[in-house]
């Protein structure tokens, strides 16, 4: 089948991929249940009425993933995934239309989920529609739609990687803004986490004696900074994903209000660590002293560096600061060796041959960026050994957002690639 033929199938199906992201919409997957049983029937119905082979895993049975399975002749498999589960809507108040609604108007489908990214599961089964409706195909594809891909994958694709059922040769993770049809991206990885939590332990005291003790929450405050400085901390990443580092620095700086303190972080963002500190615990009651506090720090870098050398720095910088009874304790143990996030080389066949295809189908060159967020594609990737690249429908800045929304545009795009690139594969 032509490249062209192809292209026509998706722009008929306009209409049917609209429908089916409002369809999906509608049904609430959100944290913190993210029960996806729902949604997971509502895709079983469309498959079985378009007779696609499909199956339902889970190690939850209120959060099932769904599978759809499309044969090829050859011995190559394509595997698409994306994820059904949604974070929560927020404030109803703050939507034009209701957050599950799945409102189709203004040339968009609206509702919690549209862009991130239940927009992308409804062009992946129209994707696989129309492969299943060609007379054959070369590749195996399978289509796999996952639960708590916003909480870590637990019972979704962390789950189906480590009990092996991700297999395959390659793998395209439809999460994420591929840029739609005028700055068409794919994604080559995302950044992981060297998250710590800094522990400050005092001695306790009756309140109205302090100085009789040794307050661990003035401690835990003043040691606050001391961790900070990681910020400017050089990662130690691999050389061959500078171009791709430099063109997602300009990729998000385009998406960001033109603020030049915050233009001048972003520029440094995937070269040192980002840091911020998001949980704080400490004391028991207002008359006590504290004997101990806590502060939980979310820390972010870029593909390949090292966790092991950013904790390390953090370990020296904390023992700098010269307060007393202060540690930091890694969230996670790492091993020397470790490197975080993920990343593909931008040269490889399968990044070649995606660059292409999209090339193609939007007359426009295509950028490699990195995602600052994680996706299903650090266990695709890590666990499951499968080369992952991303490419979502997602709309520039709606995710997590009130009034999310995607473009039927979008989407459309979303059904000519998921369709065109398992097909052309080789
Ligand atoms: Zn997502």
């Amino acid at each position: 089948m032509e490249l062209n033929k192809i292209i026509k199938l998706a722009e008929a199906a306009e209409t049917e991929v609209a429908e089916l992201t409002s369809g999906l919409v509608q049904f609430n997957s959100a944290h913190p249940d993210g029960f996806t049983d729902e949604v997971v029937e509502y895709i079983k119905a469309y498959l079985d009425k378009h007779g696609i082979e499909n199956e339902i895993h889970y190690d939850d049975p209120k959060k099932p993933n769904i599978m759809a399975r499309v044969k090829g002749t050859g011995s190559k498999k394509v595997l698409w995934v994306g994820h059904i589960d949604v974070v929560p809507e927020g404030k109803p108040e703050n939507w034009k239309y209701g957050p599950y609604s799945g409102e189709i108007a203004e040339g968009c489908v609206w509702g919690r989920g549209s862009s991130d990214m239940k927009g992308s599961c409804a062009a992946a089964m129209v994707s696989a529609r129309l492969l299943n409706e060609m007379e054959s195909i070369p590749n195996t594809v399978e289509f796999w739609f996952t639960c708590d891909e916003e909480i870590g994958g637990g019972k979704g694709a962390r789950w189906l990687a480590e009990t092996g059922l991700f297999k395959g040769d390659i793998c395209i993770i439809g999460d994420g803004n591929g840029g739609g049809p005028e700055a068409p991206s794919i994604d080559l990885g995302c950044k992981g986490g060297a998250g710590v939590t800094l522990v400050a332990r005092g001695q306790t005291a009756h309140g109205s004696t302090p100085f009789l003790g040794d307050n661990a929450i003035t401690k835990l405050i003043n040691g606050v900074p001391w961790v900070e400085k990681i910020d400017d901390f050089e990662l130690d990443f691999p050389e061959d994903l500078k171009p791709a580092v430099e063109g997602s620095i300009e990729y998000y700086k385009e998406m960001m209000p033109k603020v030049p303190k915050m233009l001048k972080a972003m520029e440094h963002n995937f070269y040192t660590p980002s840091v911020t500190c998001n949980i704080i615990n400490g004391g028991v009651k207002i008359n006590v002293v504290p004997d101990y506090a806590e502060a939980e720090f979310d820390i972010r870098l870029t593909p390949g560096s090292h966790p092991t050398k950013v904790v390390d720095r953090i370990k020296e910088l904390v023992k700098d600061s010269g307060i007393p009874g202060l540690e930091i304790v890694p969230s996670r143990v790492h091993k020397p060796e470790d490197t975080a996030g993920y990343y593909e080389s931008p040269s490889s066949s399968f990044a070649d041959q995606f660059k292409d295809i999209i090339g193609k189908i939007t007359g426009k060159s295509v950028n490699m960026k990195i995602l600052t967020g994680g996706t299903d594609g650090i266990s695709t990737s890590k666990i499951a050994g499968i080369p992952s690249l991303g490419y979502g429908t997602s709309l520039t800045g709606q995710a997590h957002q009130p009034d999310e929304r995607v473009t039927i545009e979008n989407l459309v795009l979303g059904v000519k690639i998921f369709t065109a690139f398992p097909y052309f594969y080789e």
